[in-house]
């Protein structure tokens, strides 16, 4: 770590544990900070080239994660957040809403039982179409397939692109490349290229086929526990880069079968962030409101106050390192970011 880095940190830890963030957030509207985590795993290296590690927290930091929520903030439900953005309900200070993407079967495993035990709610934004076929994201299935292959090439076939396939650097932008084109491609077309691509990559077999999900026995477990869980639509395609009728199908079918398996309303919505900007749109906005939806999260950053829209929320990534987590928070309440979302392969 290098002297000035060194000291921004020292500078941060100074901050937090002097209160001053805390006394202006006092000073503040009334806010509620989301986190967004993807996947919590005891071994977060054997899922590396699978979920990819951005989007783990292994165990043992999720539960200090946890552990400080509980001591130093208010866990709140989306539930309470989408009363206090129709004027219903008053957020506790410091509220903090904890929410899961993409319904990997370690919230289940690993996340939930710690939730549980420090009476924090969770909100877990399932991918439909994979809990229901048990069947790993494409973004999983195309990121493994790149990053194993042992060809040293390879030609995308939509784009006509020849990939250089040499280095790990060259590896990671050809599949954040052919995640760009699934983004936006229609589901069959999306399944047809991630298929040709796991076949003619020659990649090591995929290693938690079957295994990579929560199933709907897991979701209805969840529910039962005091958690939510909503939609994060049927194949995470980027909703803001598909037809409307496509959008549209992945919204409304998605809530359609949660509700089915789940016995009750699905009030709550994630758009996933696959690749490209933006990742949500006026239209999209409009669809979720006509579906029903009570909220929509994204990946913009900031805090959510009670001028945001309920349709689109800001949620915020979660450092791994307990004083830039309680930094990151406290700031978050605290000063407004600009616009701009934070694309995150599989998030
Ligand atoms: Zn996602």
């Amino acid at each position: 770590m290098n002297v000035r880095k060194a000291a921004r940190n020292a500078a941060k830890k100074i901050f937090v544990a002097s209160g001053a963030l805390r006394m202006a957030h006092r000073l503040s509207a009334p806010a509620a900070v989301i986190l967004r985590y993807h996947s919590i795993q005891d071994r977060p290296e054997q899922y590396a080239t699978t979920i990819g590690c951005d989007s783990i927290h292994a165990t043992p930091i999720f539960e200090r994660h946890m552990e400080l929520i509980a001591r130093r903030f208010n866990a709140v439900t989306m539930n309470d957040v989408a009363l206090f953005l129709k004027g219903e309900k008053s957020l506790p200070q410091r509220a903090v809403a904890i929410t899961f993407d993409d319904g990997y079967k370690d919230n289940v495993r690993f996340a939930a039982p710690i939730l549980n035990r420090f009476g924090v709610p969770g909100t877990f934004y399932v991918l439909v179409d994979s809990v229901d076929r048990s069947k790993a994201p494409w973004y999983c299935l195309l990121r493994h397939a790149f990053w194993t292959s042992r060809n040293p090439k390879w030609s995308d076939p939509a784009t006509g692109t020849i990939h250089d396939l040499s280095n790990s650097q060259a590896r990671d932008a050809a599949f954040l490349n052919t995640a760009e084109v699934c983004a936006q491609a229609s589901a069959p077309a999306r399944e047809e290229l991630v298929e040709y691509a796991t076949r003619s990559l020659d990649p090591v077999p995929f290693p938690h086929e079957g295994d990579l999900m929560m199933t709907w026995d897991d979701a209805r477990t969840l529910v039962k526990s005091g958690h939510a869980v909503g939609s994060h639509t049927m194949t995470h395609p980027n909703v803001a880069h598909v037809s409307l009728t496509e959008a549209r199908s992945e919204l409304a079918d998605s809530k359609r079968k949660l509700e089915k398996e789940l016995g009750e309303a699905v009030k709550h919505f994630s758009y996933p962030h696959p690749a490209l900007n933006p990742q949500w749109n006026e239209a999209t906005l409009k669809m979720t409101e006509e579906l029903g939806y009570a909220t929509a999260v994204t990946t913009t950053p900031g805090a959510v106050r009670a001028d945001a829209r309920p349709l689109a929320i800001p949620r915020t990534y979660i450092p791994r390192k307990e004083s830039e987590f309680l930094w990151h928070i406290e700031r978050t309440f605290v000063f407004r970011p600009g616009a701009g979302g934070e694309v995150h392969p599989g998030a």
